[in-house]
């Protein structure tokens, strides 16, 4: 499917509606808790909101606004040099929001804030201790920003309460000044997952790589094998779809037999975990993965 531009059927779907979902969104309205998986109209909410077989409803909200000061080429977050000020209640309020939501398992991410002066490090782990306390059942997972590879801003998230650390490498090494912001690069955001393992090995690593941005299949082995190297636990590999014609080109649409093909090789480099698949997003059903390979 190279250099098309049409949408092969396997990335046809239809925006969920109905049941558990028209429900769940009028919650969410009354809580005010605004969900990654409606802003970018994700495919997957009906699994992941419905909890699939093992009944465990995954939801992912973003904290610390909704400006970027980065700006990465396949994102369609707002971006800005000097976001809005932090809320210095929300670690509160989402806590209390997610308790009365009753969800399983909760993915916190956030804009990058290079504005501030801990990059939001310390309001990320404050959310995550807050939800211990009032949803203390619950699973987290925060999907973070690199902290520019700060140890001493990775370390208080990691340390505070949760159960899964995620951070995206994104793409290969070679795709990273195309894709990501100047400031993102490969090496530190290996640097980020190795630095969580080494200060508390006990936590889940996860991170995500988007195909179909111009990488190559030996390429994508390195960058799953880095991953290995610094102690990842779970991999996620999904198509990348662009978000308007103001974003990079997709360069390919990798075919659903590659995708499998992904997750044998994932398996058999000693992951956890691997999903792989077109529509597959870093938090693709992580709740209901967490209990049927983890707890089980
Ligand atoms: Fe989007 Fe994250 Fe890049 Fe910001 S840092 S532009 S939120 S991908
Ligand atoms: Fe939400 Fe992630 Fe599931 Fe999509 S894959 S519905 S963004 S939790």
């Amino acid at each position: 499917a190279k250099g098309t531009t049409r949408l092969p059927r396997w990335l046809k779907t239809d925006i969920p509606t109905g049941g558990n979902v028209t429900k769940i969104r009028k919650t969410l309205r009354d809580l005010n808790l605004h969900t990654v998986c409606e802003e970018a109209r994700c495919p997957n909410m009906g699994e992941c909101w419905g909890g699939g077989k093992h009944g465990t409803a995954t939801a992912t909200i973003m904290i610390m606004g909704d400006t970027c000061t980065r700006g990465c080429r396949f994102c369609s977050v707002k971006t800005s040099k000097s976001p809005a000020a932090l809320d210095p209640k929300e670690p509160e309020n989402v806590a209390r929001a997610l308790a009365a939501w009753g969800l399983d398992y909760i993915v916190l991410t956030s804009v990058d804030r290079d504005d501030l002066a801990d990059f939001g490090s310390n309001h990320f782990a404050s959310t995550v201790r807050n939800i211990r306390e009032m949803a203390p059942q619950m699973m987290i997972e925060c999907l973070t920003p690199d902290f520019q590879g700060r140890p001493e801003l990775i370390e208080p998230v990691a340390h505070s309460g949760l159960d899964v650390y995620a951070h995206n490498i994104e793409t290969v090494e070679a795709l990273q000044r195309m894709v990501r912001d100047h400031r993102a690069n490969y090496k530190q955001s290996m640097f980020v997952l190795e630095h969580v393992k080494k200060t508390k090995p006990t936590l889940l690593t996860k991170s995500s790589i988007m195909l179909g941005v111009g990488e190559t299949d030996e390429e994508v082995m390195q960058t799953m094998r880095d991953l290995r190297s610094a102690g990842v636990d779970i991999v996620t590999l999904g198509q990348y779809m662009r978000p308007t014609k103001r974003h990079m080109k997709v360069s390919e649409y990798v075919s659903p037999e590659k995708f499998k093909h992904w997750e044998q090789v994932g398996n058999e480099l000693g992951f956890v975990y691997t999903a792989s698949g077109p529509l597959v997003r870093s938090s693709y059903k992580a709740g209901e993965f967490f209990i049927s390979e983890i707890l089980r």
